[in-house]
């Protein structure tokens, strides 16, 4: 037996044989154009298929799609192919492949994740590019019997390409958290890991992949193998249990409904919101369509991605918030200037009050589509009342101009979410003038104890069960009631199924966490008891 260590991407235990993939199309022999001009002109028709293929992969709005046609349409890449083809009068499909293993070699040491990202969107696209130019099939056949596949990379249009069902594992040596092929695996709900030290020979060998622990035992041993055999058994009975929990209430035991709602951070998630059955969105982080790009987003790009968020959620409440930069969250376009201390600095709804452009861009955009669903919108980072007059001015405005050009909107729910200080204990005054409160721990906890929630050295010291926090909790929650107004937890905490009945006996009205977490706590819930016996 061998043991091999590398980062879980997604827990789960999986054991079976694995089918090592070479990737065929990667070597394209070096072949001379005879006609530089014909080259260049297959090569657009090239990317033209590429396209549609992309559109039908992956739909309209999906952010992979978004960010590969970009890089199809424009940019370093395209140029870089049409250069070598004219300069070095090669053909198209060797100029692609050439252009992706360089672009792979010079980045390959680098471990930023946007970095990351767009070598494996070059690498996909350069498959696609290539088969469409040399006629090389893309598709990836598993064999009979499901598989543990292992490979050096994978892309999401290779996951889906693939017959689910069949795949036990995804193990790569390159790739990242928040690589597409790792998003796509967490969809399916696979165990995946990265990082591996993986091999040619593997081909055919029997693993056992630890999604927990992130490790790869090559040729288990018979009482290991026992081991993990047991253990995948009683993971399954779990999920199974857990699975007939899709379509139940979240209801305690002693009959108290509460709400629960999904956390949701682009669409490609929206298929994971509905088929956990969760009741709707309570968190759509709008960051995404912002960020990795080069310039700001223009409404009617905005409009179509909510209107689809409308449109799939139909009757479900989907909670837009407004984009929430600033901070980690940096687009070099913005042009933000440098600040001392960026968590304290101009972030969230501060930004967007200082960008009056963009801000109102979003709101239209939001506006817009809530004739097509049931939304709301939502403002993040909110300290003073003065905060929540100007919204009230920008959002009039907006309404005005959308009624004279006699387009369509509602007056959908407004809601603020408390994660500052200064929001909670000016709770009750602003629960006045919303619909509805949210409550972000994250922020909430380390404007709190102030300490930045991504400093390493405070990991051992960051605790965000800390009685000042749930105190604040409480409150918001008893000042917000007094008000009639409900509230929900979007936080992290909101998923800390150790919290649930404290949340429950706090009297709070909804939970909203990512698609993955909504059965663990609905489980929580059902567990639970509000009423003290
Ligand atoms: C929060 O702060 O709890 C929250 C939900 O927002 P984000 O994590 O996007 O800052
Ligand atoms: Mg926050």
């Amino acid at each position: 037996m061998k043991i091999f260590k590398g980062s879980a991407i997604f827990s789960g235990i999986a054991i079976g044989r694995i089918l090592y993939y070479h990737r065929e199309s990667s070597q394209v022999r070096q072949c001379f154009a005879g006609n530089v001009k014909k080259e260049l002109a297959d090569f657009e028709k090239a990317q033209q298929k590429v396209a549609e293929e992309l559109q039908v992969l992956y739909g309209e709005e999906s952010n992979i799609k978004r960010r590969q046609t970009a890089l199809l349409e424009k940019g370093s890449f395209v140029r870089a192919v049409k250069s070598m083809i004219e300069t070095e009068k090669v053909s198209a499909a060797y100029a692609v492949a050439t252009t992706r293993d360089e672009l792979s070699q010079t980045f390959r040491n680098l471990e930023e994740p946007a970095v990351k990202e767009r070598i494996e969107d070059v690498r996909e696209l350069s498959e696609r590019l290539i088969a469409v130019l040399g006629g090389l099939s893309t598709t990836i056949f598993l064999g009979e019997k499901p598989v543990i596949f292992v490979a050096e990379t994978l892309s999401p249009g290779e996951i889906l390409e693939m017959e689910k069902e069949k795949l036990l594992a995804v193990v790569t040596r390159q790739g990242s958290e928040i690589s597409h092929a790792s998003i796509m695996a967490k969809t399916i709900g696979i165990p995946a890991l990265v990082d591996v030290e993986i091999e040619e020979d593997w081909d055919g060998l029997l693993a056992v992949v630890d999604g927990y622990t992130g490790t790869l035992y090559l040729e288990p041993d018979g009482e290991l193998l026992k081991e993990y055999e047991k253990r995948l058994k009683a993971e399954q009975e779990e999920k199974e249990e857990l699975l007939k929990l899709k379509n139940k209430e979240a209801v305690t035991l002693d009959g108290h409904r509460i709400s629960l709602y999904a956390n949701i951070a682009n669409l490609d998630d929206l298929n994971s919101v509905l088929f956990y059955g969760a009741e709707g969105i309570g968190l759509l982080r709008s960051e995404f369509q912002y960020l990795g790009r080069e310039n700001y987003p223009r409404e009617n790009e905005l409009f179509r991605a909510y209107k689809k968020v409308a449109e799939t959620m139909g009757e479900r409440l989907a909670v837009i918030r407004t984009v929430d930069l600033g901070a980690d969250k940096q687009a070099a376009y913005m042009d933000i200037p440098e600040e001392e201390n960026p968590i304290m600095g101009n972030r969230g709804i501060r930004l967007c009050l200082d960008r009056k452009r963009m801000f109102k861009a979003q709101l239209r955009a939001i506006y817009r589509a809530s004739a097509y669903g049931n939304l709301a919108v939502m403002y993040p980072m909110i300290s003073s009342l003065e905060e929540l007059d100007e919204i009230e001015r920008i959002t009039e405005q907006v309404k005005a101009g959308l009624r004279e050009k006699g387009i369509a909107y509602k007056d959908i729910p407004v809601s603020v979410m408390i994660e500052t200080p200064a929001a909670v204990m000016m709770s009750r005054e602003i629960a006045q003038r919303v619909d509805f409160l949210s409550l972000g721990t994250n922020d909430l906890a380390q404007y709190t104890l102030a300490m930045d929630r991504q400093n390493p050295l405070l990991k051992e010291k960051y605790n965000d069960h800390n009685p000042a926090i749930l105190k604040m909790i409480q409150m918001v929650i008893e000042e917000a009631h007094e008000e009639k107004k409900k509230v929900f937890i979007c936080g992290e905490l909101a998923a800390d199924t150790d919290l649930t009945e404290i949340f429950l006996r706090m009297g709070v009205d909804g939970l909203s966490v990512v698609p993955a977490c909504i059965l663990p706590v609905r489980k929580a819930v059902r567990k639970s008891r509000r009423e003290k016996k």
